[in-house]
């Protein structure tokens, strides 16, 4: 194995972040953190500058940034500050970064991850959104540069595990029939309709399965998450939305599958922890130790399957919807969905609502060609505003 791989996490003090450090302290002979990224959370990025002693931290504004810089020289330490997007982009691109794990939540982490591409890094891209919004650019930003992309999300991470390593001919050139995307179906997939009505941020982040950000557990609760997964694994593998179906599956045991024509159908099990695709990911294409437990089939027992139910999740309906549009939709559909969800962690509207004011921004605006990337993000605005118009329209 050649030297010691240069790693810059962006998004560090979410989730995703933290399950990747832990990964990388279990392997301080292959891996060395470059730079560290917060947003809100910078008591716990000082922390994790100590731990991991980075090149760079990277924090949104200058104010912060000074503060951050005097604790870390209190403490010690050589790590330099930088601030907002252009640092973020600047380690997300510095030369000697090796690999990249895209983990900022949200729109807000399409530009570094972008910036990283376009550098040739090999992308961990856990920060589906990035894809969801701009994916025809992403894709063909990857192709140019020769950057490795490797998914994060653990059933893309699965589907990847399952296919052939040419997978990139074609799925019909290899065989392929179908990508099974499974679904726990979150904390509301048996709670009878009429409740979801009342139900609260609190109950919607409690993942029966997952421990994850607040923005990713409701997007789990709608099973929006699904619906931006579709579309994420839609560019991932080249594949038509028709040609992923969703699987209720319970127990998150299953990540996914992959059906092949002539009757097989592989799949990549494990218990449900990050660290699995996290490492798979940075190591590939060898193995390492992530700190998982071994998989126990004798207390699982059973694994149980179902179809989704549309009417309890429309917001699977929307997105899928979206991805069948294409062009403007996708981004239109995230960022209404940003929206909403915050609006609905800050209590100002029911769970419900979130899909209403995603149904109307869609409808409302028109969808446009997406061929430069100041198009996305014009799309990305516009579907704002109109989600704020719904929001003031009723009194929220
Ligand atoms: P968290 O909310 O836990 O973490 C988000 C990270 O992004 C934090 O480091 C946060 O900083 C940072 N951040 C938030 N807003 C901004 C911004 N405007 N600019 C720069 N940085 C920002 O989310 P997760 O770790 O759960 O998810 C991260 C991504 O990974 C998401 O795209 C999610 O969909 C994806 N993902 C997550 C999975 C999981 O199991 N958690 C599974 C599959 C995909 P701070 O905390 O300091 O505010
Ligand atoms: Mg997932």
């Amino acid at each position: 194995m050649s030297a010691v791989q240069q790693i810059t996490v962006l998004g560090a003090t979410g989730s995703i972040g933290l399950s990747t450090l832990d990964v990388i302290a279990r392997h301080p002979e292959r891996y060395q953190v470059f730079a560290l990224t917060g947003f809100s959370r910078l008591t716990e990025l000082l922390a994790l500058c100590v731990r991991h002693v980075p090149r760079f931290a990277v924090v949104p504004e200058v104010e912060a940034a000074s503060r951050l810089q005097e604790e870390l020289r209190a403490a010690g330490l050589a790590t330099q500050v930088l601030v907002g997007e252009q640092g973020l982009c600047d380690v997300a691109s510095a030369p000697e970064v090796d690999a990249v794990m895209a983990a900022i939540v949200g729109a807000a982490g399409l530009r570094p991850t972008l910036a990283a591409v376009e550098a040739g890094k090999k992308i961990l891209l856990a920060n589906k959104e990035a894809l969801v919004m701009s994916g025809a650019l992403f894709m063909q930003a990857v192709g140019k540069s020769g950057s490795v992309l490797l998914p994060i999300d653990s059933e893309h991470n699965a589907i990847f595990q399952c296919m052939p390593t040419d997978f990139s001919r074609g799925l019909s050139q290899v065989g392929v029939r179908r990508i099974l995307l499974t679904a726990s179906g979150g904390p509301f997939r048996q709670t009878p309709l009429e409740e979801l009505e009342h139900v609260s941020p609190e109950q919607a982040c409690a993942h029966p399965n997952w421990s994850m950000g607040r923005k990713i557990s409701v997007d789990s609760a709608s099973m929006m998450n699904k619906g931006l997964e579709l579309i994420e694994a839609c560019w991932l593998f080249d594949a038509k939305p028709s040609q992923v179906e969703v699987v209720v599956h319970p127990q998150s045991v299953i990540h996914s599958l992959v059906d092949y024509v002539d009757g097989s159908v592989l799949a990549q099990l494990g218990n449900p922890d990050m660290r699995t695709p996290i490492a798979n990911a940075l190591a590939w294409p060898e193995r390492i130790d992530s700190g998982v437990a071994p998989l126990d089939l004798f207390a699982i027992a059973r694994l149980d399957f179902q179809a989704p139910d549309e009417q309890r999740f429309p917001c699977l309906r929307l997105a899928r919807q979206a991805a069948e549009v294409g062009d403007s939709a996708p981004a239109m559909l995230n960022a209404a969905n940003e929206v909403a969800v915050s609006a609905f962690l800050e209590r100002r509207i029911r769970y419900p609502e979130i899909a209403s004011i995603i149904d109307e921004v869609l409808t409302r605006e028109p969808v446009v060609a997406v061929n430069e990337l100041d198009a996305v993000f014009a799309a990305d605005a516009k579907a704002r505003v109109l989600a704020q118009q719904w929001l003031q329209r009723n009194g929220r």
